[in-house]
Order: structure tokens, then sequence, then C-alpha cells
């Protein structure tokens, strides 16, 4: 007997387990496959993942059949299962973490079993009734029930290969038919034999459909201006066929061929070197517009040329519509898009294409890294830094690790690629363990690199200027006005929290501990660390200057837009932030109204730092670069750095040049210092200095462990428990851990956490500890129903 373990999807997340069945004897599995199973109450069916099959089981108590084999090869690839298995290892997710994003979109609805049969078999005297009941139900095995009747049949007929069977899947999202009509093959015989007198309109179908071939019913009703009745009597006698044709939904229209460039010294260098190198990992360096899509676009050729496919993944794919273009401009026809804005039929219907091997490319957001391709050879992460591909809320994996993962697995390559690289990335390439190819220069001839100003806000108020804009950046926005040119205005709130800062001296309190800006809780009056927990009284003058200009920090989009109005009346402002942005084509259509020049001003937050490439932009005013400067969270000068370079290289696109101004409370912090400068290098070595001094990645791992409950009473009592039984299971390495913190209160959930901080040579000892400890406390924890989330951040 074998025992099967099945993952069943859309699992309520709490219970994170898979379930186990009994193998019947004469049916046949692995694992990738699906399965229909008896679950819950009732034993409703359900469909399922063969996860694993197991010789033997340890009988608590007696277990179910697996009612039905839903496929007849797996669908998710060894590589696939394999990679499920190690995020669940290494991020200690839930089974739904990890395996859900493995499958196609769509919950299974229905399977259809249709059989083939061998072309020239003649039915044994027993077996004809069975024949006929199966040209009856038209091959859908369905009348068959397995253990009865027909079902040794049907079995011995596969044996025998005679018979095998064709599965069709239907889901919740099903396949879009449409009719269409071609000639019978003995069309010619039929007409001539039967004298058959065709009508004029008949006669036009029938010349059509030799022309054409097969072609889609309404085409050719549109096409010979006609009505449906020709092709229903041509239908009649014998002349053309109907057939249903599933159609392909396309999010994407064709693009016009993109054209070819040289390319220059440095990015065959760059193009060979990632070709030949003998390391999984490349890291490409390069500035906006120093030509790294040219060279995904050379890459990717050279693989597919042998016999290889490859993944493209961009951060947001909305905000990255030239990317989509230029691949499907190369590789006509042979690129699918998988994202989360199509409509769920598009979606189905575009992994589907994938898994049929109809395709060489994908392109997708992160999810995208899942994509069932069976020749996969190289995986491209373009603007690698982005933080959408990292731990955050849902997502409990890092994109660019399970890249890596799976082009290891497969033998293939992972090229990264940004102008900004992430700093883990970029030590790990100083350290060899990654390729390193750098662009120095602008592809295209003669585009210019826009000049950046640094203004210092704190004598703007000393000027007696108290407005949102500096005299520098309100002098630009005129000039551009008077030249018909276009502004963008950017405030980067991204993970933006309420910091305290002193407008006369620029200081902004801090953690003692961790160098981290604290938070200020209105309510309570206090100031609070989001690392550490620990707390300080609200202050109410500045402890290094004594001002009483000390306060929390704030400005917002809306401001921006009413000072904009007041300053310049007579200019068209418009606002793009995620308030305005949230319906589908909204985007787009703030994005046609800059392209043709609608909009003078726009005003928005970090969704503006992307891909937006408008040649009459030639002011970037960045209004407060504080907002990303203190975030409470140790990549806050990493993400200002990024922030500013992506945003600046919006302005002077072409040979018109352009200006950027940052205004800030702190001129001189490096960050906004050396991206004024387009000096990444130096940003990089003073920022892994600052991560040294206080140990943080790439010096440590940080993981939270979360809790929460319904129910306030035990959870820091159950985190503490967990705490200690960590911390006394570590042997022979050091952990750095803090206090519990409670969390705010969402919708009557509470939550708490602690961080650890830990060596990265240890993670893997410490991911174990963390496990054998939660299995430990499993009791505990179900008892009182807590929820715990291990986050690696
Ligand atoms: P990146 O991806 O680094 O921003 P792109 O590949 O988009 O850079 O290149 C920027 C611009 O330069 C594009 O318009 C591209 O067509 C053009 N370009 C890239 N490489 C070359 C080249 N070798 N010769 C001429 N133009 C080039
Ligand atoms: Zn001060
Ligand atoms: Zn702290």
């Amino acid at each position: 007997m074998k025992y099967v373990n099945v993952y069943i999807q859309n699992n309520i997340a709490k219970i994170d387990r898979l379930y186990t069945y009994k193998l019947p004897e004469n049916m046949e599995l692995k694992p990738g496959m699906r399965v229909q199973v008896p679950f819950g109450k009732g034993d409703r069916n359900r469909v399922g993942l063969v996860i694993s099959i197991e010789e033997e089981y340890k009988l608590e108590y007696d277990l179910k059949e697996i009612i039905k084999v839903l496929d007849y090869e797996p669908i998710l690839s060894e590589d696939l299962l394999e990679l499920g298995f190690w995020m669940k290892e290494k991020y200690l997710t839930k089974y739904n973490q990890s395996f859900s994003p493995l499958l196609p979109p769509g919950d299974i609805k229905v399977i259809q079993k249709i059989a083939v049969i061998k072309e020239e078999y003649v039915p044994k005297e027993d077996e004809v009734a069975f024949f006929k009941e199966l040209e009856k139900n038209k091959y859908n095995l369905s009348f068959v029930d397995d253990n009865l009747q027909y079902g040794k049949l049907v079995r011995d007929l596969i044996n025998s290969s005679v018979l095998s069977i064709e599965y069709k899947v239907e889901t919740q999202i099903s396949a879009k038919i449409l009719k269409a009509v071609k000639l019978k093959e003995d069309y010619l015989s039929r007409i001539s034999k039967g004298n058959l007198k065709l009508t004029e309109k008949q006669l036009k179908v029938v010349e059509f459909l030799q022309d054409k071939g097969e072609v889609l019913r309404s085409e050719l009703l549109k096409e010979l201006e006609i009505s449906d009745s020709p092709i229903k009597s041509l239908e009649t006698k014998g002349i053309l066929e109907i057939l249903d044709r599933e159609i392909i939904r396309e999010p994407y229209e064709e693009v016009a061929a993109t054209k070819l460039n040289t390319l220059n010294m440095e990015q065959i260098k760059a193009f060979r070197g990632i070709l030949n190198s003998k390391k999984t990992v490349s890291l490409l360096h390069g500035l906006t517009g120093s030509g790294k899509t040219e060279i995904y676009l050379k890459v990717s050729e050279e693989i597919i040329k042998e016999g290889g496919q490859v993944i493209v993944l961009v951060p947001e794919i909305g905000l990255t519509p030239q990317m989509i273009e230029r691949f499907m401009g190369r590789f006509s026809g042979r690129v699918s898009v998988l994202h989360s804005k199509l409509s769920s039929g598009e979606r189905y219907d575009q992994w589907q294409k994938t898994k049929n091997g109809e395709v060489d490319i994908v392109i997708g957001a992160r999810s995208a890294v899942f994509a069932p391709l069976n020749r996969l050879k190289l995986i491209i992460v373009d603007e690698e830094h982005d933080s959408s591909y990292r731990f955050h809320n849902a997502l409990r994996y890092d994109t660019v690790e399970v890249a890596e993962k799976r082009m290891e697995l497969l033998e293939g390559k992972l090229l990264l690629g940004s102008a900004t690289p992430d700093i883990i990335t970029y030590y790990k390439a100083e350290k060899g363990l990654y390729d390193l190819f750098e662009l120095k220069q602008r592809a295209v001839v003669g585009a210019r690199l826009p000049d950046i100003k640094i203004v210092d806000m704190k004598k703007e108020l000393i000027k007696g200027n108290t407005s949102i804009f500096s005299e520098l950046l309100r002098k630009h926005m005129a000039e551009k006005l008077e030249k018909k040119e276009q502004i963008i205005l950017f405030l980067n709130r991204r993970g933006f929290s309420n910091f305290v800062s002193c407008r006369s001296c620029g200081h902004v309190i801090k953690c003692d501990n961790c160098d981290i800006s604290m938070t200020y809780h209105k309510n309570t009056n206090i100031l609070r660390c989001h690392y550490c927990g620990s707390t300080k009284k609200m202050v109410s003058r500045c402890p290094e200057c004594g001002s009483k200009f000390i306060k929390q920090f704030g400005v917002g989009t809306q401001q921006v837009e009413e000072e904009v109005k007041r300053i310049f009346p007579r200019a068209k402002v418009l606002r793009m932030d995620r308030d305005t942005t949230v319906q589908k084509n909204s985007y787009d259509e703030i994005y046609n109204k800059v392209k043709n020049r609608e909009v003078d001003i726009l005003i928005g937050t970090q969704m503006l730092a992307k891909g937006l490439d408008f040649e009459n932009v030639t002011l970037v005013g960045v209004i407060a670069a504080d907002l990303s400067l203190y975030i409470s969270d140790y990549r806050a000068n990493e993400t200002t750095f990024e922030l500013l370079t992506q945003v600046s290289g919006r302005a002077g696109r072409s040979q018109k040049g352009g200006d950027v101004v940052i205004q800030s409370y702190n001129p001189d912090n490096y960050s906004i210092v050396y991206a004024s400068n387009t000096d990444y290098e130096n940003f990089y070595k003073r920022e892994l200095k600052i991560r040294e001094q206080y140990n943080y990645p790439p010096f440590s791992k940080l993981i939270n462990v979360n809790f929460s409950s319904e129910d306030e009473r035990y959870i820091d009592e159950v985190a503490s428990d967990v705490l200690l039984d960590i911390v006394k299971s570590v042997g022979g390495y050091k952990l750095e851990y803090t206090r519990i913190i409670r969390m705010l209160r969402i919708k009557n959930i509470f939550k708490s956490k602690f961080t650890l901080k830990v060596d990265p040579d240890y993670i893997k000892e410490l991911t174990e500890s963390i496990k054998g400890v939660l299995i430990k406390n499993k009791d505990k924890i179900e008892k009182y129903n807590i929820y715990v989330d291990v986050e690696f951040i």
C-alpha cells in the first residue's frame, strides 16, 4: 500500500498541513499531478496537488482513498516542486505561501477524460457494447465508473495500448471558444459528384475558404458582408464544417518590430561576459539609459538560439509598458505576459500558452518567476533592487533568491540589472559570488545627464520663505512654464512614518540603539523605535539647538497641489498617487495626458519614479528628500539614494537637457549628495561602513517572528516562551534579539513581534532552531488560537 501527501489549495491559512490519502492499487500517479479527493465534512470532492508519495505510513486512523487522478503528466515540473519545498524550508512558510504561487490561475471545476482509441483497432465481441456506449458519449469517459462496470475493461485496454486518455481540465476560468469554418477535405468531389448548384453567395464563401483555409465564422461574415444562411446550407450539403476553436486572449496588441542597435564596446564586453560567465548570477550595473535592456534582448536571443527559454521580471508591470513593447517587438509572437493586472481569463490563457511551450519568453511581475517553462535557461530581473521583489505583507520569499535557486536547479543563468543595485547584491558581486559588469556611458550619443542642485530648506526659513517651494525651484518652474516645457514634482513617501525633526537645524530624533528615526505616536505623545521597541517622551525643544521649531514632519501631495495652484493659477496640474490611480486604467490615462502635453505640472509619489520617459519633461523637483530619509527602516538611506537617482532620470531624456532640484533639511546627508553626483560606488562604500557599524545586512540577517490573535490575553506570554526557547536552543553562535513589541491593533486582531539578528553564516542553524521551537510549542499556540508567522526581512 502506498500513501499520498496532498496539498489542498485555498485552505484556511491557519491550518498548515498536507493531507494523506491511500493510493488505490490500480492507480498510478506522480508528484506534481492533481487529484480529486474526498475532503472535510460530507466528503466533498476537492482538487489537491500530489506533493509526495510514501511507502509507509503510521496509521492512526483509517485513511480515505484518492478518487481520481486528474492529470496525465505532472502540471508542476520537478524543479518547481523542489522550489516549493526549498522555500518552505528556507523561509519557514506555510504550504499555502510556498505552493499556491506555483499553481495555474483558477480553481479546477471539472475534469473530463476523453478516450483516444488506436486507429486500426477492431473491438472483440464482448467489447462491442462498451464501444457503442463510447461513441454515444462522444468518447467522454464520464459514464465509466472506475470500480464497476467498464472500469476493468478500460484499464485492460490502456494496458494493451489500445486506449489512451486525454484530459480536459475546466477551471472556474475557462478557455474562450469561438466557431471557426473550413472546407471539408472532399468538398470538390462532393460539388462535382452531386452536380450541386451553389448560389452566388455560397460560391463566394467557398472561394474565400479555398484562399484562406480555416477562418473564424465572425470574420467570414464581416469580410463577405453576408448573413449566416449560406454557411448553414453549405454545412448541410457537407461542403464545409463548423468547428470550435480555442482562442487565446491576448492582453497586448502586436507591436512594430524593434530596431536593432549595434552594441557599443561596453555593451559587447558585458554581453560576452554574461554569456561566458561560469557563475550562476551576473550583475549588470549601469545608469538609466546606458543600454541594459539592449543587452537583455541580445542575451535572450542567444539563449533562445540554443533552444532555451527566458523569464523577464519587472517590478510593477503596469508601470513599465516599454519593456513589454521592446520584447514583443523583438520576439514577435513568442512572448507571453503574466501578471495580476490581467483579467483572470487572460491570465489563464497566458499560463496555458506558456505551459504548452508556445512561447520563448515570459515577461511578468515577481510571481512569473514560477512560470511553467520546460526549457528555462535564463531569468532576467530588471531593477533588481526594487522592493516589490522582496518580502512584504503576504510575500514570503525573496524573488531574486528564488530565481537564483531555480537557475541552479536547471543549470541556467540569472541576470540582475540595475542603476542602483541592492547593497546586498553589490556586496555579493564584490565578494566574487556574482560576476559584475558595468556600463558607464549613456547609450544614445548626445543625451545629457541632468543638472542636479540641492537646496537647504533651513536657509529658506532664515530668509523668511515658509512656502513648500524654495526660491530656486520656483524660479525654474516659472522658466519651464514660460517655455512650455513640462515639470514633475515628486514626494518620496514610500514607507513614510511620522518622524520628528527640527526645522531650524535639521536634527531628527533617532533611537540610540538602532540609529533609526523614531516614530511619533500622537495619542500617547511618545516616540517609539519600531525595531527594538524602546520609547522616549516627545520633546518640546530641539536637543541639538534648543529651537522650538521641532515637530512632526509631514507634507502631502494634496498640499503641494494647492500651493502650485496658488502660485501658478494658470498652469494645468495633475496629481498622481495611489488614491488617484486605483482604477485599472487611470495610470495609462495620466501617462497619455502627460505624453500629449495636456499637463504642465505632474505631482506624485514614487509611482512617478518608474518608466516615465518624456522628452519634454525638463524639470524634476523633489519636494522633501527627508521623507524617505527617516523611514523607520535600516534601508532608509538606500531607499533615498534609489528614489533620487530614479526620479532624476526622468529629467533630461533628450538634447534639451534638464534640471533637478532636491529640497532637504539635511542637504549634507550622504545619500542625497551621492545621488546628486550619480555616484553609486561611493554611496555604496559609505553605506556599507554604517551597516557594518550597526551590524545590519549584509553583515547580519534579520528575522521577525510575528504573533497574531483575536485574544489579547496569551499573545505576549506565548511570544516570550517562544523567544526564550529560541535563545536557549542557540548553540555556539551569537544571537541578538529585541524585546517583544506590541503592534497596533488592526480590525480587532492583536499583534506582537520580536526581531532576531544573526550572523548570515548561521542563518540555517537559526532557522532550524525556530522550526524546532515552533513544533515544541505547537499545542500552546493552537490552544490559544495564535497565528505565528516567520518573516525574513
Ligand atoms: P537601460 O535599460 O539601461 O535604461 P536601454 O537599453 O533602454 O537602457 O537604452 C537606452 C536607449 O538607448 C534606448 O532608446 C535604446 O534604444 C538606445 N540604445 C541602447 N543601446 C544602443 C546602441 N548600442 N546604440 C544606439 N542606441 C542604443
Ligand atoms: Zn534643532
Ligand atoms: Zn531601537
